[in-house]
């Protein structure tokens, strides 16, 4: 028989985690979780490497988004070129310019 409880089970707790990265949680959900924490050390670890992978994850799709980080328009044209023309399953590029694509390169 299931006895309803005032405590959070480690599912919900995980699922409020989860949302808690989202959205901010009201105020009733937030001192569940916060009552469970204190008493669950699975969930808090649970909590501490979620946190830990939004912040990374964050950092390397900043990271991804610097102009260093991506190739010149050119160098991205000429390998879509290179791999539509040596892999043949792949379909062509987009043109980059209209009636530039097929023209010579420097
Ligand atoms: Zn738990």
């Amino acid at each position: 028989m299931h006895t309803p409880s005032p405590l959070l089970s480690c599912q919900n707790a995980t699922l409020l985690i989860e949302r808690r990265a989202d959205e901010a949680l009201p105020v009733a959900a937030r001192a569940q979780l916060w009552a469970h924490l204190r008493l669950c050390p699975y969930c808090r670890r649970y909590d501490f490497q979620s946190q830990f992978l939004a912040r990374n994850a964050r950092a390397a799709a900043e990271a991804r988004a610097t102009p260093e980080s991506s190739l010149p328009a050119a160098t991205r044209e000429r390998l879509a070129r290179l791999l539509a023309a040596n892999v043949p399953h792949l379909p062509p590029p987009p043109p980059a310019d209209e009636g530039t694509a097929g023209g010579p390169q420097p």
